[in-house]
């Protein structure tokens, strides 16, 4: 049975590639023709349009930036919506839980079912079928997509209502982004009071200050000043104002979040929307007048 796949980007293509070397049939289609170009030497069929994928395949996962995309993929002039052997939608992007139910009332009027199903683990847990899935929608379509999530990673089915996954996954990135903000910002404070960068971040690592951002972020895209983690920063600072939209919506308290969204606002503005999130350091850098350097061992 043929999967269709839409967005063959950071996240997408490495999913890609694992669906093909789990022996998966795949039909994929990208706005950008090299990226189609790239899936096809793994054996994927190129596809014309959204529309054309929704023709071959009756599950079509989709791995998009925003969630205007999204909602162009999905239900645009040549969305999967017009596609004549689609059954249901598995969205992975991170669109927020609004976008997600408009997506799934307009699909299910075309007798279309989606999953909602944002993910998280980055571009190493996309190659490496570790991801956590967050699925939210109808419990039947969810049993029937589990052994293919399965490929990807670990599936929890979070509620049956759309929507819920992304509200999972909008609590999970916050954590995220306050996590690799505050570790910026302390090591700067370190460096700048004469400590090693590398040992900080070791010291961290074995106490109660580790984080993934000091555990993996800042080990492998901060400290050998590589900046290649695989994450935008302007996808960040999206998923960090849809999760202020919910919570205000909500009326729970955000002086945390508010802060966090100062940080990648102003990353974003300095370092560009396409630079990596690991630059969120550089701010707090150029405030400071250090650089958290890894490359240089200041022990000997
Ligand atoms: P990306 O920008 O690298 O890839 C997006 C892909 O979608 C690109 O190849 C782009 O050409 C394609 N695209 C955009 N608009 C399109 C359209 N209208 N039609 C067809 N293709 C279109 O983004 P990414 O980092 O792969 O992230 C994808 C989603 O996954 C986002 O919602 C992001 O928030 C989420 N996410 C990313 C990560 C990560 O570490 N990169 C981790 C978890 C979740």
């Amino acid at each position: 049975m043929d999967i269709g796949l839409i967005g063959l980007g950071n996240m997408g293509f490495p999913m890609a590639a694992r669906l093909r070397e789990t022996g998966h049939r795949l039909v994929v289609f990208d706005a950008r023709a090299e990226s189609i170009d790239r899936a096809v030497a793994l054996g994927a069929a190129a596809a014309t349009s959204p529309a054309d994928v929704a023709d071959r395949a009756e599950t079509v996962l989709t791995s998009l930036p925003t969630p205007q995309a999204a909602l162009e993929v999905a239900t645009g002039r040549e969305g999967v919506i017009h596609g004549s052997r689609i059954r249901r939608l598995v969205e992975l992007s991170t669109i927020g839980p609004h976008t997600a139910r408009q997506l799934a009332a307009l699909l299910a009027d075309r007798g279309i079912a989606m999953l909602d199903c944002p993910v998280s683990g980055g571009v190493a847990g996309a190659r490496h079928g570790t991801l956590a899935l967050m699925a939210s929608g109808p419990a039947d379509e969810y049993s029937s997509v589990t052994p293919l999530l399965e490929m990807l990673g670990r599936p929890y089915l979070v509620a049956t209502e759309p929507g819920a996954g992304q509200t999972m996954k909008l609590i999970n990135n916050l954590m995220a982004a306050a996590t690799l903000a505050a570790t910026a910002e302390v090591l700067v404070m370190g460096v700048k009071a004469g400590l090693d960068p590398t040992v900080m971040i070791d010291v961290l690592n074995a106490g109660s200050g580790a984080t993934h951002a000091s555990r993996d972020k800042f080990p492998r895209s901060v400290l050998p000043r590589t900046f290649d983690f695989g994450f935008a920063t302007g996808l960040m600072t999206k998923d960090v104002r849809l999760y202020l939209e919910e919570a205000a919506k909500l009326g729970t308290p955000t002086e945390l979040a508010e802060t966090v969204a100062r940080s990648w606002e102003a990353t974003t503005e300095s370092e560009g929307p396409d630079s990596d999130f690991t630059t969120i350091v550089k701010p707090f850098e150029a405030a400071a007048g250090v650089i958290v350097d890894g490359r240089r061992d200041r022990r000997t």
